[in-house]
């Protein structure tokens, strides 16, 4: 089969031919039909220093698919051959307290596939059934894709009670501008988004967004005015991994304001906490998606009417790999969705 590897520690990936690998007790086979590119996979194709000390080498890459059953391993029996599905990418431990109470997303042993193990970038993958999760028939092979992604934006958005609440969402990438739509759909009343890059801001309306802003070069202060804001929004989200963002954010939250911190910054940052605390602000962290109410209320929302497809930019055939990587590389791409069978 076709498998799009790290061969070595360095910048690229090579589509490579290997064997088709079979499912375990409990695994099940996928074959996958679309897959999409996350920013974790361009760390990698870029090999930075995050990727050069996580990732082991050679490895098969990528964790957002969708594809069909295949084939099923002994005592696998929750699922059938041939049944559209896609899956969970973080394999937990289902030993550890948090998984034994029911917090998988907390698991203290989380392997992610395409990082800690063989990925989804190939025409197979084997995964545990638990993993797995099936999609509605009303649900195109495109959003089915990208349900890793929109799980991220759908797990902080829906820590935090949105409605008729105003919404600063720092960081206008896939996740942020997800984020903006999911807000929108559960009754948000302002969702205000920021990006340091207008390229990034160009969606915005289209996702959701009451306003666009570009960081650095207009005042928050001036948006809420124009918007009717007196005291400042309720709830933020961090999706940009920039200290910067999250200072600014802190500097434009009301008093008893929450956060959700999902964007990754590079190393330590340094914040002026007093104004959190003067301000009782409440924070908390997020990892991966709930196992698997995230799922269930991400997939709810896109039958219900939750509209994603404005980030859905760029698509190629599997070979063309390459071209997907670089227009992500050049900022000019949201979502590339890679097609296994074009
Ligand atoms: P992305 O890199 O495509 O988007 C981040 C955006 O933030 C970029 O458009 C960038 O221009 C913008 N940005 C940079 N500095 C900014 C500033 N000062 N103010 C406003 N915006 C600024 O990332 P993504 O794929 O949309 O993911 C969002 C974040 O979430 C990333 O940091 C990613 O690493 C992280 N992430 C976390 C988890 C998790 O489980 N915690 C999972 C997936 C992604
Ligand atoms: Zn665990």
């Amino acid at each position: 089969m076709r498998a799009l590897i790290k061969q070595r520690p360095a910048s690229g990936l090579a589509l490579t031919e290997i064997e088709i690998p079979e499912p375990g007790p409990s695994e099940v086979r996928i074959r996958i039909d679309s897959a999409s590119i996350c920013g974790t996979d361009l760390h990698i194709y870029n090999w930075d220093d995050w990727a050069a000390s996580t990732v082991p080498v050679p490895m098969t890459i990528g964790h957002e698919f969708v594809g069909h059953i295949d084939k099923l391993g002994d005592g696998a029996n929750g699922f059938e051959v041939g049944q559209r599905v896609s899956g969970e990418g973080h394999i937990v431990c289902g030993q550890c307290r948090n998984c034994r109470a029911g917090r998988e997303h907390l698991c203290r042993d989380t392997k992610g596939i395409g990082v800690n193990r063989t990925g989804a970038f190939a025409d197979y993958l084997v995964i545990p059934e638990h993993n797995v999760y099936p999609i509605p028939d009303d649900i195109a092979d495109e959003y089915a894709s990208v349900l890793d992604p929109l799980g991220n934006a759908v797990h902080t958005a829906l820590s935090f009670d949105l409605v008729g609440e105003d919404v600063l969402i720092t960081g206008a990438g896939p996740i942020g501008l997800m984020a903006s739509a999911v807000c929108r759909h559960v009754g948000a009343r302002h969702v205000v988004i920021t990006d340091i890059n207008p390229k990034r801001l160009e969606l915005a309306e289209l996702m959701g967004a009451s306003r666009a802003v570009v960081a650095g070069q207009e005042e928050l202060d001036d948006v809420m005015h124009e918007l009717g804001m007196k005291e400042g929004f309720d709830v933020g989200l961090e999706m940009s991994g920039s200290a910067a963002a999250l200072q600014e954010m802190i500097d434009n939250l009301n008093n008893g304001g929450q956060v959700g911190l999902l964007g990754i910054f590079h190393g330590a940052v340094t914040i002026d906490l007093n104004k959190a605390i003067f301000k009782g602000l409440q924070f908390k962290g997020i990892y991966g998606r709930e196992m698997f109410d995230t799922w269930h209320k991400a997939l709810a929302m896109l039958e219900s009417g939750l509209d994603i497809s404005p980030i859905l930019t760029h698509r190629f055939a599997f070979e063309d790999f390459e071209e997907g990587f670089e227009v992500l590389n050049k900022g000019d791409a949201s979502k590339v969705i890679l097609d296994l069978h074009a």
